[in-house]
């Protein structure tokens, strides 16, 4: 992709610096999606067990590799464990599943997706007298050793963590034979993160910003979850963000977009519409200045939308991240 910038995790590997989100999209539209994400120019893809469309994935990117179009080399997927399967005896199961399901031999990534942890019981998300089953359990050394046996035994490239807070992190940072190379959070104009972010980059981790333009699909997977869905103000229609599109000639989701790029993050935006994932990965052509960063650091306001509380019950697990908040 046409002067797309790169990130370098601390073991050598890098990756472009934007990727294709995929929460939320599933069967016939992220086949196609998928198929003009990669005609785009996207060859970093972000998945996960819990989206439930690795199989999808798998087929597109065989189809790609097979036809020559694509080589294995030239892409760089992530997954990560699900809730679940958050126990050393979950790893290499759910990391092998993935595998198959991705049609691949490895994955660049794999992220342990969440610090807490469900039952095993075959379903993604167990429910019981309307609460999610928590599996209070938890020990993040031992489930980090066994992700380290995945990256030796060559199905993981590099391995990292997600939605941990720093507490958690440096748990694992202080008995890691090898260190997680990436932190995967929520990350936009009003969520930045800031202190998380620091400690991240002290310590050599690669960010990547998960829900980049402040996850506008949120409301209708609260609906589908039988939730209200929170009334959450769209980055989008900010007046500052607008104002610096017009300024670039660029739209919104570009701004922002190229504001996380530019403070050093990956961003993972997901769209299934062919002109807006296109427009997404459009970013390599402007710059934003000093007064432009500053203006769009300045919007930050510690909203997080994606609390995981659409899980009944799930600030009662001891390694729930965000109980100070
Ligand atoms: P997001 O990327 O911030 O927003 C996606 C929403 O924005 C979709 O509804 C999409 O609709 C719309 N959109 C996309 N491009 C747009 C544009 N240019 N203008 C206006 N609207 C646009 O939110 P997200 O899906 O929550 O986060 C992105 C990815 O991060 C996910 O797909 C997933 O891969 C990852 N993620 C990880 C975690 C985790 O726990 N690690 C959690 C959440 C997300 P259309 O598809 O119709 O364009």
């Amino acid at each position: 992709m046409a002067g797309c910038i790169e990130t370098m995790f601390y073991n050598g590997i890098s990756t472009p610096s934007i990727g294709f989100g995929t929460w939320q999209a599933k069967d016939d539209e992220l086949e196609q999606a998928l198929n003009n994400a990669l005609e785009a120019g996207y060859r970093h893809i972000d998945t996960a067990t819990v989206y439930e469309n690795e199989k999808v994935i798998g087929k597109v990117l065989k189809k790609w590799i097979d036809s020559g179009k694509l080589k294995r080399d030239d892409l760089f997927i992530v997954t990560k464990l699900p809730p679940c399967g958050n126990r050393p005896s979950g790893v290499a199961t759910y990391l092998q599943r993935s595998l198959d399901d991705l049609q691949l031999d490895y994955v660049d990534m794999y992220l342990i997706h969440t610090p807490f942890a469900f039952i095993e019981c075959g379903d993604m998300h167990p429910m019981k007298d309307g609460k999610i089953m928590l599996d209070m359990n938890t020990d993040h050394v031992a489930t980090w050793k066994v992700m380290e046996e995945q990256v030796d035994a060559g199905k993981a490239k590099a391995i990292g963590l997600s939605n941990f807070n720093i507490t958690q992190i440096s748990k694992v940072l202080e008995h890691a034979r090898i260190k997680p190379a990436n932190l995967q959070i929520e990350l936009h104009a009003y969520h930045q993160q800031v202190p998380l972010v620091d400690y991240a980059k002290k310590h050599g981790i690669v960010v990547t910003a998960y829900s980049p333009l402040g996850a506008p699909g949120l409301s209708k997977f609260m609906e589908d979850m039988n939730q209200k869905a929170p009334k959450m103000p769209n980055i989008l229609d900010n007046p500052v963000v607008d104002e610096i599109a017009k300024k670039h000639n660029k739209s919104p989701a570009q701004v922002v977009l190229r504001h996380g790029v530019q403070k050093g993050l990956i961003v993972i935006p997901k769209s299934t519409n062919p002109g807006r994932l296109r427009q997404n990965l459009d970013i390599f052509d402007f710059e934003l200045d000093e007064n432009d960063m500053s203006k769009l650091n300045g919007l930050n306001k510690d909203a997080r939308f994606l609390d995981f509380k659409v899980f009944p019950g799930i600030t009662e697990h001891p390694e729930y991240p965000w109980k100070k908040e």
